[in-house]
């Protein structure tokens, strides 16, 4: 070892462990650690970090469904396989009755969450989701409406001639409940414009996200990995996010996920690899002293990579997704089941709850014995894109 190496191993034996004891570290540390600290002490002092927040070793799920409203949009991300410009053949809208149809299954099936999201519409302004809102909370005032982002609320806005303010204090009185981190994809501008061109900027979709935190109105954040972007530029879309937080604190959770190749103009030209993805996620963890929960998608990632994630400081393996059409389009093939995402938990040695929205514990699995006997929970139950393998409970709804 030279002595450069020497004096790099001694910084990043210190910046992990200032990390573990819950020190915050800088965006210059925090890249540091992404690309030079040794996986299993990146890991470890992620896990430190979840084990200091959740001292009864939890890890949660949820039962929620997505539910797409219109697939048309006027944004053409490059990355997406989802939607289709107006006047497409392909492209649909749903009815309301169809949309709550649809969350009157989800309840049936013990979805505690919707997740209503869709293309930006020309013809849909603040008056569409008021209604859409509206309806959904007078049928099913027990769904918590966690549903669209940033991107639909300044499309909203501009269709319907008003200011963000305005947008999202009358979809607040309509019945949405929080704000999907959806939309974040790359925050930084390079690599942003590259695969969003049309896509508001990352200091916008914040700005969005800042003003709904000072409204009541929390929300999750995200990030795409893969379409590629830079390590540096990973981190700085972590720093971009961490600062917004140190003002509202309304972040409740980060979620990175990874950009699936198939059905979209970027072609699959650069992936993000598994090892990327699991450092990504502890170096979040270690990061964000300011942002309580961590999940990680196994719906593009795959189980076992979800499950590792649970050793690298995440505490929350997300939604059993009754339904989901947007990533499923552009090719992730991950299908799973409420018993066997309790038994990734489980058999990762932590233990299982189901949460709500606002990650309170609905139901501890402490032992088997506590599991749910339910095989109907399943995800993509109800999708209309890549069915899944085995035998469905629910009839395929077409689009
Ligand atoms: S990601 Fe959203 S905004 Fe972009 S094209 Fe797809 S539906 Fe439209």
């Amino acid at each position: 070892m030279t002595g450069d190496n020497r004096m790099g191993g001694r910084a990043i034996a210190e910046i992990l462990q200032r990390a573990a004891d819950g020190g915050r570290i800088s965006a210059d540390e925090a890249l540091l650690l992404y690309t030079d600290a040794p996986l299993h002490a990146l890991g470890e002092a992620a896990d430190a970090v979840r084990r200091r927040r959740y001292p009864d070793n939890i890890v949660t799920y949820l039962i929620d469904r997505n539910i797409n409203y219109t697939n048309i949009c006027v944004t053409a991300c490059r990355f997406c396989a989802f939607y289709r410009p107006p006047k497409h053949e392909q492209g649909w809208a749903h009815s309301m009755e169809e949309i709550l149809r649809r969350c009157g299954e989800a309840v049936e099936l013990g979805a505690t969450q919707v997740m209503l999201q869709g293309g930006h519409h020309p013809d849909y302004g603040v008056e569409y989701y008021e209604q859409l809102f509206s309806s959904v909370k007078a049928a099913y005032p027990q769904l918590a409406i966690h549903s669209i982002g940033p991107s639909e609320i300044l499309h909203m806005a501009k269709v319907s001639s008003m200011s963000i303010e305005e947008a999202i204090r009358r979809i607040k009185a309509a019945g949405l409940d929080s704000i999907a981190g959806a939309g974040a994809e790359m925050l930084p501008a390079r690599p942003r414009k590259a695969i969003a061109p049309l896509k508001e900027s990352g200091e916008r979709w914040l700005e969005v996200m800042e003003t709904a935190h000072r409204l009541g109105v929390e929300s999750t954040a995200t990030m795409m990995m893969g379409t590629g972007e830079t390590n540096a530029e990973r981190i700085e879309h972590l720093r971009m996010i961490r600062d917004v937080q140190d003002r509202t604190g309304g972040f409740r959770a980060f979620i990175p996920w990874t950009y699936q190749p198939e059905n979209n103009h970027l072609k699959g030209r650069t992936q993000c690899t598994t090892l990327e993805y699991l450092r990504l996620v502890a170096v979040a963890r270690l990061f964000f002293d300011n942002i309580a929960h961590l999940q990680s998608s196994w719906l593009t990632t795959g189980k076992d990579v979800g499950q590792l994630s649970l050793h690298m400081g995440v505490d929350d393996l997300g939604s059993i997704m009754l339904e989901e059409n947007v990533i499923s389009s552009a090719g992730a093939k991950h299908r799973s089941n409420l018993l066997e995402l309790i038994w990734l938990i489980r058999s990762a040695d932590r233990i299982p709850a189901q949460r709500d929205t606002l990650y309170r514990h609905l139901k501890v699995h402490r032992t088997p014995a506590d599991d749910p006997t339910d095989d109907r929970v399943r995800s993509h139950v109800a999708s209309n894109v890549t069915p899944p393998r085995r035998r469905r409970s629910l009839p395929v709804v077409a689009p």
